[in-house]
């Protein structure tokens, strides 16, 4: 882990906080920061380091080398996949930190074994530019491993049960005891026979093959919210792949990907629009119609706007996702142009207005004067 930030500090306690301190602290920022509770950015990562933080500080042995001689005394056995924490430990504690208060629900069951979860999924969803603007549902369809019916997941014919493996004794894992220089060391190994699931199928279901999943075409409706912006990502907790023989499920993720406007410009919750004006306009004012969200309308411009002026709709851009009744600004941005072509009486006039205001002009070309002879 590339952060080297203090463990105690990480959770918050005293260094000689107590063991049910150190958990009360853990508790209390796994709830706050577990990526399944979090929207926050980097909760992903953050959790990470809690626990990591809370693995050291919560095993006796690990804690005091810690603190003897920090980060590099732990060298291969810090973080996870130590041999001093069995790998199922840390998971056993976070269920125990979501539960707590609720009954206790069954964490012994939880801890015996492990299936695989199913995979995550990844659907990629094209909307167009208003739908991001103001939110919208979409009924989505894709082919995906569901739970096999027949057999209700467990991939065991109907009528048997997957039995408990005789190799690890249903627990899924092999320990062996050696004594080392620092003490005992448990090292834990992954039940071969069973790989890790702590059950075997004697007799698979022949709808699935033993896998306890089907191919399966699903539907599924989706709420887009307003504000959403391309690259953002929707996730679906356990929309996706089943795990096989009636493990957890993945998640479905849906990428969104939004269509330009074909003329406002966005960036994040503000909207941007180009005003061209004429000279004459932007001297005398004028009632320029704009594109908005909520379809064309009038804009005043004032005489003598210049060239760069940024005219600030409030609250006309793009809705806030984190603070639901609050949008960005609509910025119009002043455009003049200055003509290239002429027609004669153009040429006249402003020739006319260089002459009242005292300025030296070009002549008109030979190329001007022998149109003019023409037309
Ligand atoms: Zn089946
Ligand atoms: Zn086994």
């Amino acid at each position: 882990m590339a952060t080297e930030r203090d463990y105690y500090e990480i959770l918050g306690v005293e260094r000689n906080a107590d063991d049910a301190a150190i958990k009360r602290a853990f508790r209390k920022l796994a709830q706050q920061w577990h990526p399944d509770v979090s929207n926050e950015h980097g909760a992903a990562d953050r959790f990470k380091e809690i626990n990591e933080a809370y693995q050291v500080l919560s095993d006796p042995k690990r804690r005091q080398i810690y603190d003897m001689v920090g980060r590099a005394g732990l060298g291969e056995m810090g973080g996870a996949g130590s041999p001093f924490t069995d790998g199922f430990q840390g998971f056993g504690d976070l269920f125990d930190a979501f539960f707590a208060g609720m009954g206790g629900a069954g964490g012994q069951g939880a801890r015996r074994g492990r299936r695989p979860a199913g995979s995550d999924l990844r659907y990629d969803l094209r909307i167009a530019f208003d739908e991001a603007v103001r939110g919208i549902e979409r009924e989505i369809e894709f082919d995906m491993l569901d739970r096999c019916g027949s057999c209700g997941g467990t991939g065991a014919s109907p009528g048997s049960t997957p039995v408990p493996c005789s190799a690890c004794g249903g627990r899924g894992e092999i320990r062996a005891v050696r004594q080392t220089m620092l003490g005992q060391m448990v090292n834990v190994t992954q039940c071969s026979r069973c790989n890790g699931e702590g059950r075997v199928v004697d007799s698979p279901c022949k709808t699935c093959r033993g896998d306890g999943r089907v191919k399966h075409s699903k539907k599924l409706r989706v709420t887009i919210p307003a504000g959403i912006d391309e690259g953002h990502q929707i996730r679906l907790s356990g929309e996706g792949e089943a795990g096989p023989r009636g493990g957890p499920p993945g998640n479905l993720y849906v990428a969104v990907h939004v269509t330009p406007h074909a003329i406002l410009r966005r960036d994040g919750t503000e909207i941007y629009h180009d005003l061209q004006l004429s000279i004459a306009q932007a001297a005398l004012g004028t009632r320029a119609r704009i594109p908005t969200i909520e379809g064309d309308e009038d804009l005043e411009v004032r005489p003598g706007t210049q060239p760069g002026t940024e005219i600030r709709l409030r609250g006309r851009g793009v809705p806030h996702l984190r603070r639901p009744g609050t949008r960005g600004d609509l910025h119009v941005l002043v455009h003049v142009n200055v003509p290239m072509k002429l027609s004669k009486r153009q040429r006249q006039l402003l020739e006319e207005l260089a002459a009242e205001s005292g300025e030296a002009v070009l002549p008109g070309g030979i190329i001007d004067r022998m149109k003019d002879a023409l037309g």
